[in-house]
């Protein structure tokens, strides 16, 4: 389905949808953007962590097993990439129950273990395309059982009956979505995408660990993000004047979120491989005046 309401409205569509006949949604609390699902499901249904890593503050997924899911239980939601904290799913949950994935910041960018979701969202605006779509790409049977009570846009049926036409598409962000695909296809598709976020991540953590502490990861290894890489300098100064100069050598938008400050660069799909180099190189300067 291509939607609007970005992946925020996805927050209420899912346990609208979902949450039927007192059945519960269990959240990975992963971050910033897992909170912000698991806050919207729970003013709509209920919902309960089946993980909760504020206590690692959030430096890390949680292993397979990490995860309790309790009888009654619908699904459960994770977020695949936590575009602020930096951290990405790399083993999926063991659940007994269907994942639902908000992939907002990662989708495209590696291939998709499909048998064990039922649903999957994410806003265009990172691999796929401008701000304006929204992609749910959901089971039928998922589709098939929107509750009766909802407004017609809130219901994935009306969507899926009325091949996303129910009311006035965001023509334009389609379109380029379309070229978006066509793009990554013409580039060997989610594999290509894969090895390529691989490539340019890489670079940027080897320029972190190789860098004597001089920049450092807040993230748990195996759980280090592709496509937000997210690193700190000794001193909250030097990650000013680190900005500053990165912007001035054209290196720009590296700011971590305000929520969390420090350096976050975010390498999605349309990023090229020299943009990765381009940073190291700056990384290496910047370190050789500073360290
Ligand atoms: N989930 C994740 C993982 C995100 O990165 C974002 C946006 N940065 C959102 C949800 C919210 O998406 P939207 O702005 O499309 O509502």
């Amino acid at each position: 389905l291509l939607l609007q309401g970005g992946a925020t409205l996805q927050f209420s569509m899912v346990p609208m949808n979902l949450l039927t006949g007192g059945q519960r949604g269990a959240y990975v609390l992963s971050g910033s953007w897992a909170a912000k699902a698991f806050e919207d499901a729970s003013l709509l249904g209920d919902a309960y962590p089946a993980w909760d890593g504020e206590a690692s503050r959030f430096d890390r997924m949680p292993a397979p097993g990490d995860v309790e899911v309790t009888a009654g239980t619908r699904y459960l939601h994770v977020t695949s990439n936590e575009t602020i904290g930096g951290i990405q799913m790399w083993e999926w949950p063991a659940a007994s129950v269907p994942l639902v994935g908000d992939m907002s910041s990662d989708i495209m960018s590696r291939p998709v273990p499909w048998e064990h979701f039922d649903l999957v969202y994410a806003g265009a605006q990172k691999n796929l395309g401008p701000a304006g779509a929204t992609v749910v790409i959901a089971r039928s049977s998922v589709v098939d059982a929107s509750p009766d009570g909802l407004g017609a846009y809130l219901r994935y049926d009306v969507h899926r009956d009325k091949g996303s036409l129910y009311n006035t598409p965001p023509v334009f962000a389609i379109w380029v979505l379309g070229k978006t695909l066509r793009w990554v296809q013409a580039q060997g598709g989610v594999a290509a995408m894969a090895a390529l976020a691989a490539a340019k991540a890489g670079l940027v953590y080897e320029a972190i660990d190789g860098s004597g502490g001089f920049y450092r990861s807040p993230v748990a290894e195996g759980s280090r993000s592709l496509m937000n890489v997210v690193f700190r300098l000794p001193s909250e100064d030097l990650e000013q004047e680190f900005l500053t100069a990165a912007t001035a050598g054209g290196l720009v938008n590296l700011e971590g979120h305000r929520s969390v400050g420090g350096v976050r660069a975010s390498l999605y799909n349309a990023m090229p491989m020299a943009g990765a180099e381009a940073l190291v190189d700056f990384m290496a300067g910047f370190r050789a005046r500073h360290a």
